[in-house]
């Protein structure tokens, strides 16, 4: 079962970048793989990676890229906060969706009347309280790390058009989006009773399953955010 998640995730990520990436060629020297959408009219491209100027001609159907020169006076900030900012995020969200799970997993069986719930009452509101809390924060602090990967984009990489960045400003957004969504339903006791657990009635089943789905696009984007983040930092 785990083999068949892992196909069927590896085939939507194939497709996904596809769709966005169209023809691709890896740059001969930091093995970054780049987009043709990423040349400009003359066949050109600066590799954000490792700095090579490439100049990429298709010779009977395969790219040939060609290093022209590097880029040697490339801006190097002394700070890197964009890395340092996408921590608090990355560690946050999957604590607060795990404590979900763990929530949607006792509310499938224990009775809410039941005894047991009623001597745990505490613990699961507070448990509910956590999620909620970790799910602020790494949402709204979210908003700080894309502004950080939006000035190392404008200076670092002087702003030029990558598809690599497109997709993680598109992936940031899907983040916040699905976060602050996931927050709005929880915040409105939507999906969780204050005893913390949920009761079973169709608007809770109905919400549940926008939190849940949420939660979980929120994961998707954030593994993809970390992933390319990664290629952006060290090539591939
Ligand atoms: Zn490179």
């Amino acid at each position: 079962m785990l083999d068949d998640a892992r196909q069927i995730i590896e085939y939507v990520a194939r497709r996904v970048k596809a769709r966005v990436y169209g023809k691709t060629f890896v740059c001969p020297v930091c093995h970054l793989e780049l987009s043709f959408h990423d040349l400009d009219a003359d066949g050109m491209v600066v590799c954000p990676v490792c700095g090579a100027i490439l100049h990429v001609n298709e010779v009977h159907g395969h790219p040939l890229p060609v290093v022209i020169d590097m880029e040697v006076l490339r801006y190097q900030p002394n700070l890197r906060l964009h890395p340092l900012a996408t921590h608090l995020p990355i560690a946050l969200m999957p604590l607060a969706f795990l404590g979900a799970i763990v929530l949607l997993f006792l509310s499938i069986i224990l009775s809410p009347s039941g005894d047991s719930v009623a001597s745990m009452e505490s613990l699961l509101a507070s448990l509910e309280k956590g999620v909620l809390f970790f799910l602020y924060v790494a949402v709204g602090f979210s908003l700080l790390t894309m502004l950080s990967g939006f000035i190392d984009w404008r200076t670092r990489y002087k702003g030029r058009s990558y598809r690599i960045i497109f997709l993680k400003l598109a992936m940031g957004v899907v983040f916040f989006a699905t976060g602050a969504l996931a927050v709005g339903i929880q915040q409105a006791n939507l999906v969780f009773h204050s005893s913390g657990l949920i009761e079973w009635n169709a608007v809770s089943v109905f919400f549940c399953g926008i939190y849940f789905l949420s939660l979980t696009l929120q994961f998707v984007s954030m593994a993809t955010l970390g992933h390319l983040g990664g290629y952006l930092a060290h090539g591939k």
